[in-house]
């Protein structure tokens, strides 16, 4: 196979019924070196989601192929963060942008931006903002401090919590640096996107908000923007498939500028959470291919997924189901299943061990105190989700009593 037909064949391999997530490699390219295999490091199948301690997600070939490509020749720093910031901005439609390494990073140099501003010798003075009469406190809402919020107190602000419109109003002074809004509990939280934009208007303080997760769907890469939000933060190696240790600052353009002061190349608080010229431009080319998929038809395979697990495990007696689509944050299709434990002797926990145990190993989310497991299919790879559903309705069928 010469190097055309292997780019073909790459190219093809969607029609082929591979999933465009999978590496793809033709069965007569000479074997790769396996790291994994070399190091004894347990490789498993992701029915769970996209969490940290499991390595979240797993780049695309466009993604893969922008980071090698990308590794070969020098650039400047932030000629790459300027040409590709320009471009992330227009897609998300957002004044400015930059590349930060992932969403907390994002926080983190969002919050440096709004206390510094452009001058370079209060850079030099966090994470001590109080001392240097720089602003030094954030409002948050007490439904939105799930732990997040504490990426903010890295530049050295404090954290004072609301509950109510007139708590906030209260709590604002001379010391007020920014208003700070966690997408996901914002059904929780007694104010809403709108009334918390109109009072960081208002008052004169810069708003910012953590989208971490909350792709699907994908108008969710501006609508923040757009509402008005100084500043946006999201994860790139969430849905958007992106380099794990990436994410994306973006907004009004003063503070970017601002923010990209804080951030390497230069020294100060984010100096220790670089991003090269691989990582940002891998994920350019992930953000760039997540607006251009048929999310349509991305969710019907998701769906098909689902359907065919939910199928192969209620075969087993005593098992139910339940599709769970959470609103917010991962909003992609997941299976609840549950068991009767007068008819099964496994627990959750029991189950998820024997799955992780198992060959292939498989990961799903699990309880131990529940008769259940949840499965989350936008993580599996092409042919995984008949296996994930055999692996479990066997484990459950060899538990059943009687
Ligand atoms: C995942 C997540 C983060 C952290 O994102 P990273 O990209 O891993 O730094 C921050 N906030 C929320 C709500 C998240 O879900």
């Amino acid at each position: 196979m010469n190097r055309r037909d292997l780019v073909k064949g790459i190219t093809l391999l969607p029609l082929m019924g591979v999933s465009t997530v999978s590496m793809g490699a033709a069965p007569s390219l000479p074997a790769e070196r396996d790291f994994f295999k070399e190091l004894g490091i347990r490789v498993f199948i992701n029915a769970a989601g996209t969490y940290t301690f499991m390595t979240a997600s797993l780049m695309p070939p466009e993604v893969v192929d922008a980071i090698r490509v990308s590794a070969k020749q020098f650039a400047l720093l932030d000629d790459v963060q300027d040409k590709v910031g320009q471009q992330i901005a227009k897609i998300c439609k957002a004044e400015a942008a930059m590349v930060t390494a992932g969403c907390w990073s994002a926080m983190v140099l969002g919050m440096a931006g709004i206390l510094t501003g452009m001058d370079d010798k209060k850079v030099a003075l966090l994470p001590f903002p109080e001392a240097s009469g720089m602003k030094s406190e954030v409002i948050v809402q007490k439904a939105h401090a799930n732990g997040y919020h504490m990426a903010l107190t890295n530049t050295g602000v404090k954290i004072v919590m609301v509950e109510t419109t007139e708590e906030l109003q209260n709590a604002v002074n001379e010391r007020t640096a920014c208003l700070w809004f966690l997408n996901r509990e914002a059904s929780v939280g007694a104010i809403k996107h709108e009334a918390w934009l109109s009072l960081g208007k208002a008052l004169g303080i810069p708003t910012i908000i953590d989208i971490a997760a909350d792709v699907p769907p994908v108008e969710n890469l501006w609508r923040f923007n757009e509402m008005g939000f100084d500043l946006v933060c999201i994860s790139g190696g969430k849905a958007l498939l992106g380099p794990q240790s990436a994410g994306i600052l973006m907004g009004k353009k003063d503070l970017i500028a601002a923010a990209r002061l804080n951030a390497p190349p230069r020294s100060g608080i984010a100096r220790g959470q670089k991003v090269n010229k691989e990582e940002i431009i891998g994920m350019y080319a992930a953000l760039d291919r997540y607006v251009k998929l048929d999310h349509a038809k991305e969710w019907k395979a998701w769906e098909q997924k689902i359907a065919l697990i939910d199928k192969t495990v209620k075969k087993v007696k005593g098992v139910k189901t339940e599709v769970i689509v959470p609103p917010v944050a991962n909003h992609t299709p997941s299976l609840k299943i549950s068991w009767n434990p007068d008819l099964t002797t496994l627990t959750g926990e029991a189950l998820g061990k024997r799955l992780r145990d198992g060959s292939p190993s498989i990961e799903v989310v699990s309880w131990e105190d529940k008769d259940a497991v949840k499965v989350t299919v936008f993580m599996l790879q092409a042919g995984e989700d008949q296996i994930v559903a055999d692996r479990i309705a066997e484990e459950l069928e060899k538990a059943t009593k009687g």
